[in-house]
């Protein structure tokens, strides 16, 4: 089922995101994590490519096993900027081919090694390309884009950021997801801000629950996230207790969706991390509301 479909909805959908095994070793561990997680029947579920340590190599693997055996609408992540274009189309003819119609495209993180390489010759240097890409391939594609309520690290102010996520959806993003934040009100100003630009498109936002403190550093380090007062009081009391900093986490994560759902916003993304247990309290602290 297209991503766009399942969008329409009025009452609060959850999906989850997944990412892909490091290493063949790992991979049936992940297989088992995700069928877990797909269990659940979330609206969908996406499977990044090569992002928070996994491989680009079984991101199809994971998305057609989650599609083919749970029939859960899948997301596919797919990134371009140290790719050739040979490459990317061959993961484009390979993702229609498994009957994939949902594709996240993505810059993705410029890895530390090519950071000071002059990148000009390379195939692709943002996500429009990709999404144009998608769009000449003739496939059938649903096609979203990220985006960042408290702007892209690398932009220089959010007007700039604002200005070419309108290119980028006007390429053929059919909706968005955000980078997790802690604070939904950065979420409800940059939503504001967009449709004020004239992006229209369907806006899903990612909420990341922590589940430990190590993760706190992470995540920021990761998405520059702000963090409330009342998040790092959270992990001041809980942080040392691994148990009790989940159920806070799960309990924060929890808190956030109601507030966005409650002021009007009805998909939200977890990201889950393969962690079937937390996606599985996330859904049963709201299962009146699922009404699951
Ligand atoms: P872009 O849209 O290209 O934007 C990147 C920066 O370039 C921004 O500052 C933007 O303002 C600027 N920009 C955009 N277009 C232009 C232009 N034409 N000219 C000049 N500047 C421009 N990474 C992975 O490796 N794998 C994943 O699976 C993955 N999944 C993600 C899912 C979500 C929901 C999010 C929010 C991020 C994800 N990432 C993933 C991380 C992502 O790849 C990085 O944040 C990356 O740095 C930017 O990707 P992008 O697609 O937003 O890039």
């Amino acid at each position: 089922m297209k991503m766009i479909e399942l969008l329409q909805k009025d009452t609060l959908s959850i999906s989850f995101e997944v990412f892909p095994p490091k290493t063949d070793s790992t991979f049936d561990s992940v297989k088992v994590a995700t069928e877990e997680i797909a269990k659940l029947r979330p609206a969908f579920m996406s499977v990044t490519y090569g992002a928070g340590g996994g491989t680009s190599r079984y991101t199809l693997d994971i998305a057609k096993n989650i599609k083919e055996l749970y029939g859960v609408p899948t997301l596919e992540h797919l990134t371009c900027v140290s790719s050739s274009r040979e490459m990317v189309r061959e993961k484009i003819a390979e993702i229609q081919a498994a009957g994939i119609e949902n594709v996240m495209a993505l810059r993705g993180d410029i890895p530390k090694e090519l950071q000071n390489v002059d990148r000009s010759r390379w195939d692709y240097q943002h996500a429009i390309e990709l999404v144009r890409e998608l769009k000449e391939s003739g496939a059938d594609f649903c096609i979203g884009g990220a985006c960042y309520p408290e702007i892209h690290p690398e932009s220089v102010n959010q007007k700039e950021d604002i200005h070419y996520l309108k290119e980028k959806v006007d390429a053929g993003c059919e909706f968005l997801t955000t980078q997790m934040f802690f604070d939904n009100n950065l979420f409800y100003n940059f939503l504001y801000k967009i449709r004020e630009a004239g992006i229209t498109v369907p806006v899903i936002p990612g909420i990341m629950p922590i589940t430990n403190a190590n993760q706190v550093a992470r995540a920021i380090q990761l998405s520059g996230s702000f963090m409330p007062q009342r998040f790092k009081s959270l992990v001041d009391k809980f942080g040392s207790d691994p148990a009790a900093m989940k159920q806070a986490g799960i309990a924060y994560a929890t808190d956030q969706i109601i507030d966005l759902y409650a002021n009007g916003i009805t998909n939200v993304h977890v990201y889950s991390m393969n962690k079937p247990d937390v996606a599985e309290k996330i859904q049963a602290n709201l299962s009146d509301i699922l009404g699951k």
